[in-house]
């Protein structure tokens, strides 16, 4: 564990990832990947990973062959949309519009794609003063992510061990991960970060801090590191998480964990090499614990979820109706109820996205998307995505849970076709749609997004106190006062 490194090749900067064979290339790059007891050779060939590497490709060429999904930048390079620095709310509308085009090709179901990461790293680029000494790493590292069109991911959670303790409370001091040794051309970092969507596939890590309700005090100065390194970077290792991919006899059997599920992993840095050039924060628990605040990187990092749940949401009231309709249950009050539920969800969020794109406020150089909406999206999500998921499950009921276990079965015994068959539709075509029902509000996949769309950006109780304190500073208090005081004077003079 103590071995130093010093590899620095991995630092120079990739070629521009083209397209999607530039990408799948890319994954090739000796990354060190750990799955059922093994290290994975390639990625883009793994059963366990290749569907959604392939997906992801696609997506690559999707961003090449739209003109509307580029830009130019000031260094002249093509760069994907979402890594703009958004400068009014037209260059939001930009945004927004290249990252719908990106959620449509999942239906929304891809968490943490290459579009998500655009704010999140124009974010950090924008914060730029915020990192003063290191403000010149910031800018770097975000003009070389978009001009060279690399998929970053994010790691910022530690690792739950022993909530109750500060890192350097712990008896191991090793396990969260804190710089061990600082040497000339950079520092050696060492320990684990807990949950890093996508790993498998990004090219760039980006090492941020959320400990939890813990504020680190200088004892813990070892800990308070911010940066990035490539993911093939000598000493990182990646464990992904149980594939949600089932066995399946036929593909469309499970469609969507088959083609989305993108491998949350655990990130183990085994003592990894990091140029200074690459250090953002170092060795200052103030700005190591309160950037997410301060930057409001907060916002950032909710805002490409709250303008995915519009076209997730509306598959699922696509869905929803489908089902209804062919189980001949459309015309009940009831289940009109839960459509009508399933359609106010689908408008709220774009209402909100509306509401916080034409609502922006000036951001460092530039803007951002209004803050208080997307804030309080981010603090009522785990309440609304349960309820929506809910609805979904009502207004399918049992059929989920007795579907035959392949639409091979309908081959296999034809006379079964006419069993299960719907008021409305064939045999066939119900199976079909039960099995995304199954897939989408029941499934591992499913129950794995459930507990992403609801906890990714935070847990439930810090974001919701979050969100009251920074009420608090808009002046409750006073806002209780002029109430009272005019309800007074009416009643004085009434
Ligand atoms: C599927 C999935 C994908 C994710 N992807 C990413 C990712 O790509 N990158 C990333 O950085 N993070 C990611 N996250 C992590 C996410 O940010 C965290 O899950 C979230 O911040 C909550 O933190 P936690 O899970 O560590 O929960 P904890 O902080 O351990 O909290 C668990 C429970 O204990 C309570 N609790 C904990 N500590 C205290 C305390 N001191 N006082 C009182 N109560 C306490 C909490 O209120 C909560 O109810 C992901 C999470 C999930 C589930």
């Amino acid at each position: 564990m103590s071995r130093p490194k010093t590899d620095r090749d991995v630092y120079q900067p990739r070629e521009t990832i083209k397209n999607g064979s530039d990408y799948l290339e890319s994954l090739r790059d000796g990354r060190t990947v750990i799955y059922h007891g093994e290290t994975v050779d390639d990625v883009t060939r793994h059963p366990a990973f290749a569907p959604y590497a392939r997906v992801i490709a696609r997506i690559y060429d999707v961003i090449a062959s739209e003109e509307s999904l580029l830009y130019t930048t000031e260094t002249g390079a093509q760069a994907f949309v979402p890594y703009l620095l958004p400068q009014n709310v037209e260059d939001l509308k930009r945004i927004r519009e290249a990252m719908e085009r990106i959620h449509a090709l999942s239906a929304g179901m891809i968490v943490q794609g290459p579009e998500y990461k655009g704010p999140v790293i124009s974010g950090l680029g924008a914060a730029g003063p915020y990192f003063v000494p290191y403000q010149d790493n910031v800018a770097r590292f975000y003009t070389v992510v978009r001009d060279r069109r690399l998929y970053p991911g994010n790691a910022f959670t530690d690792p739950q061990i022993d909530r109750s303790k500060r890192p350097s409370e712990l008896a191991n001091p090793d396990l969260v991960l804190r710089v061990v040794q600082e040497r000339d051309d950079g520092v050696i970092i060492r320990g684990a970060k807990m949950v890093s969507t996508a790993a498998p596939f990004n090219h760039e890590m980006l090492i941020l801090r959320y400990g939890g309700a813990h504020r680190l005090t200088p004892e813990d100065a070892d800990y308070a590191f911010i940066g990035a390194v490539p993911l093939n970077a000598p000493g990182l290792k990646v464990f992904s998480r149980q594939s949600f991919r089932p066995p399946v006899a036929d593909p469309l059997d499970a469609p969507f964990s088959t083609l989305f599920d993108d491998n949350d992993s655990f990130l183990f840095f085994d003592d990894v090499f990091v140029p200074w050039e690459r250090v953002f924060v170092y060795r200052d628990p103030e700005k190591a614990d309160n950037w997410l605040s301060q930057t409001n990187m907060a916002v950032q990092l909710v805002y490409g979820d709250l303008i995915r749940w519009q076209t997730k949401f509306a598959f699922y009231t696509a869905l929803a109706v489908k089902v209804a309709k062919a189980n001949g249950t459309i015309g009940f009050r009831g289940q009109q109820e839960r459509l009508g539920e399933l359609v106010a969800w689908t408008q709220m969020m774009k209402a909100l996205v509306y509401a916080a794109e034409t609502k922006a406020v000036p951001y460092y150089q530039g803007v951002m998307p209004n803050p208080e909406i997307v804030l309080t999206f981010r603090a009522l999500r785990p309440m609304i995505y349960k309820r929506v998921v809910e609805l979904v499950q009502e207004i399918a009921g049992s059929g989920a849970a007795t579907l035959l276990s392949s639409l091979k079965d309908l081959e296999s015994v034809p006379e079964i076709v006419e069993f299960v068959r719907g008021a409305a539709v064939d045999g066939l075509e119900r199976t079909k749609l039960y099995k995304v029902v199954w897939d989408v509000v029941h499934s591992d996949f499913a129950s794995r997004s459930e507990l992403t769309e609801r906890l990714h950006t935070g847990n439930t109780g810090d974001v919701l106190i979050q969100l009251f304190f920074g009420a608090q500073g808009m002046g409750l208090d006073a806002h209780y006062d002029q109430v009272m005081e005019q309800v007074e004077k009416l009643i004085r003079e009434v």
